[in-house]
């Protein structure tokens, strides 16, 4: 047997009362680990010793935190033959807590800070729950969002204790993190005390006055609150369970969401044991499965993204003081409300002060909304207004030292726009620019400091898309990289790297899944089965309707600009099938898209999209193409897929993490994937099976799908 570090630290008090405290000393916060197992094991050992001189027990942290739930490097290391061992370890952390709650004597969980998932579960194998209201202090359950469910009891006790609707209805699908006030009128928790000392001694007094404490569920004749499934009030409810699920998820069918349903329903006419072995067996299905590791990865990469794993090391620089705008319209407008939220200042510059001031409006109606759901107060919202200032005048610029740039999209009005203000701002500057497509290069070749000059470019709305795709240009420095990189996480953004190139990773990539869209159309494919790929695949939105929501102008821009940037290098851009359908929407059908009220989609008179557009199906006869709805799904992931990999071998990208979390953020690639990279990494039969796919996507619709030659080789190495 192996020797396990102890992480429980045990203590008895005069009055016969136990205090464990979970402290790991091999890690910063306390995990289920196989220490925490044999710890707990010896503490049962000795609690069932010593029962006769015992009270009461308090369960505490002396961490910053209860405890973290558990370690998700193991789930990602797991394969399907691990299923009876992984099984086997949850059936074991169940019988403690088991054991724990029908020890005989009154179990108090004393929480320090944040209990979520496991941590949660562990409070709740306790008779009484006291929170700390102190900084970071959530419970909750955070399983669903990584594709997993509690499988530590936390399913068949929220059921017990909450209700079959509020149970699945408000915690275990959510991803909702609960305040302290919050957990206590859910009934998370029983007590709240203002701080971490209080906490010991509520415990203590709640243990002394109830020496019988018994869980709910243990006492006779104990029924689920509201009913149980064979109640036939509640059994009339259940069959809408998935339909709203699947509306609240937004039609993606994840796996998690579904698993947690048929847990709680199915464990809540049985007795708590057989719940508990019903809830393990679809713990285990999910804890093997490529969902949830996609979905763990997006975890990790999304933390090593915003930790800094693209900024360059070794560069300390100063904090923007004061940020120029360039550009009060939709972008710039968003650019100046979350950098004055972050507590910058912002100078704020269109052509008239009219339009300046329109773009400051927009930060007044986003403050308002804030103020009025209680967000923020009326001073906080007062004072972001007031940092940030109009003008139509360069010589505000004045003082800057970080400007950002988005006007319209012109190689020469951007120029211009930075000559005007280049000599004006401080003479180290950053010369930043929000362009979606204009290569960083040619609009640094526009100014002096072209060092300084780098893409820092944002999604709208901007004050909701978490995503900045950072874009450094042939002569941009490392240490504009890292003052870019770190102002993109002052306003509290995700900063993906990349270098320059046509639509540069986000912009690129995008295009290649709508004009796939767009391209099945032409086939004679019919529009709502387009659309119904992309929701099914778990795109956001149809691709359809994203295009006409960007315009179809769009990707004739980018082809133009592409076919003129060929044509000068010699080498032809490759006709694609979207071509011909984008033409004739935008000259023959003038159907630009929802801007002008028509496009693939009617509106109404106020913009709302009504039906796609009749017309469609006369102009593409649907059922002449023979398009299986699976390749039709893959087409679409599969071109982007692609296209990423491209990006790989044109160093554009440099890392996965960045590709997955762009894509994820930026693009709306779907989530279930854990990112675009993740995605062929993840393809059954691996990059393998990806490359075998794509050859026969390849065959049956055109040579864009064949796999590039870097994928070929690395699918050989990787079985
Ligand atoms: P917009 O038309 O809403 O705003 C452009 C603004 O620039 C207008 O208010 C215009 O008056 C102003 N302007 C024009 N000339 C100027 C000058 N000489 N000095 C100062 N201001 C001037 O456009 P937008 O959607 O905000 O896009 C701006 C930039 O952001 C473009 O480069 C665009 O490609 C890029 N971008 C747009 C999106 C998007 O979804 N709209 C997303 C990412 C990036």
């Amino acid at each position: 047997t192996t020797t396990h570090t102890p992480t429980i630290r045990w203590e008895k008090s005069d009055d016969g009362i136990v205090i464990l405290t979970l402290d790991d000393p091999n890690h910063s916060a306390n995990t289920m680990n196989a220490d925490y197992v044999a710890s707990l094991d010896t503490a049962l050992e000795q609690l069932t010793a010593e029962f006769d001189s015992v009270t009461g027990v308090i369960l505490t942290s002396a961490k910053t935190t209860f405890v973290a739930g558990g370690d998700l490097n193991e789930i990602l290391s797991h394969t399907d033959d691990d299923a009876a061992q992984i099984s086997a370890h949850v059936a074991r952390l169940k019988a403690q807590l088991r054991t724990l709650e029908t020890y005989g004597r009154p179990v108090v969980a004393a929480l320090n800070g944040a209990a979520l998932g496991g941590g949660l579960e562990i409070a709740l194998a306790t008779h009484h729950r006291v929170l700390a209201d102190v900084r970071g202090a959530v419970v909750g359950f955070p399983e669903v969002g990584l594709g997993l469910l509690p499988g530590g009891g936390g399913i068949v006790r929220s059921v017990r204790m909450l209700g079959i609707a509020v149970a699945i209805g408000e915690v275990l699908t959510t991803n909702r993190r609960f305040r302290p006030q919050e957990a206590l009128a859910a009934g998370l928790v029983d007590e709240v005390v203002s701080t971490v000392d209080g906490l010991v001694p509520a415990a203590r007094a709640w243990i002394l006055s109830n020496p019988d404490a018994r869980q709910p569920w243990d006492r006779p004749g104990h029924t689920i609150p509201g009913g149980a499934p064979s109640d036939p009030r509640i059994a009339a409810t259940i069959p809408a369970y998935p339909a709203t699920l699947r509306k609240t998820l937004k039609g993606v069918a994840l796996p998690a969401p579904r698993a947690i349903l048929a847990a709680a329903i199915e464990g809540a006419d049985v007795d708590f044991e057989t719940a508990e072995v019903i809830e393990t067996r679809y713990f285990v299905s999910l804890a093997t499965s490529r969902v949830a590791k996609n979905l763990i990865t997006t975890f990790f990469d999304l933390r090593a993204v915003n930790a800094g794993a693209s900024r360059p090391v070794g560069f300390e620089v100063e904090p923007p003081s004061r940020i120029g705008v360039l550009g009060a319209g939709m972008m710039g407008a968003g650019i100046a409300y979350v950098s004055a939220k972050a507590g910058l200042d912002v100078v704020l510059k269109d052509v008239s002060i009219e339009a300046a001031e329109r773009g400051r409006q927009y930060s007044a109606r986003l403050v308002e909304k804030d103020v009025d759901r209680g967000r923020s107060t009326a001073e906080q919202g007062a004072a972001l207004l007031a940092r940030i200032r109009p003008t139509a005048d360069p010589a505000d610029f004045s003082g800057v030292d970080f400007v950002i740039e988005a006007v319209f999209e012109s190689v020469e009005l951007k120029q211009a726009v930075f000559q005007e203000i280049q000599n004006v701002v401080r003479p180290d500057s950053v010369l930043g620019s929000n362009t979606s497509t204009l290569p960083i290069t040619t609009l640094a070749e526009g100014v002096e400091r072209s060092a300084d000059f780098i893409g820092i470019h944002f999604f709208s709305p901007v004050d909701r898309m978490p995503l900045v795709e950072i874009i450094t240009g042939r002569e941009t420095s490392e240490r504009t990289l890292a003052r870019a990189f770190d102002f993109a996480r002052q306003i509290g953004k995700s900063p993906i790297v990349v270098n320059d190139s046509r639509g540069f990773f986000t912009s690129r990539v995008i295009m290649t899944f709508l004009n796939e869209a767009v391209a099945a159309l032409g086939e004679g494919v019919d529009p709502a089965s387009i659309e119904q790929a992309g929701l099914q695949a778990g795109y956001p939105a149809g691709p359809l309707q994203l295009l006409d929501e960007l315009t179809l102008t769009l990707p004739r821009r980018v082809r133009d600009e592409a076919t003129a940037a060929t044509s000068r290098t010699g080498d032809a851009r490759t006709p694609h099938g979207a071509d011909a359908v984008i033409d004739r929407m935008i000259d023959e059908f003038d159907r630009p898209g929802r801007s002008s009220g028509r496009g693939f989609y009617e509106y109404d008179e106020n913009g709302r999209r009504t039906r796609l557009w009749p017309g469609l199906r006369k102009a593409y006869p649907a059922g002449r193409a023979n398009v299986p709805f699976d390749d039709l799904k893959e087409r679409m992931l599969f071109a982007e897929a692609i296209e990423t990999v491209k990006c790989f071998d044109e160093g554009v990208l440099r890392s996965a993490a960045d590709a997955n979390v762009g894509s994820l953020l930026g693009i709306g690639f779907p989530a279930w994937t854990g990112g675009v990279v993740q995605y062929v990494e993840s393809y059954p039969g691996g990059i393998a099976g990806f490359v075998d796919r794509a050859r026969e996507l390849s065959a049956r619709y055109g040579e864009r799908f064949a796999p590039p030659d870097s994928l070929v080789e690395r699918a050989g190495t990787s079985i």
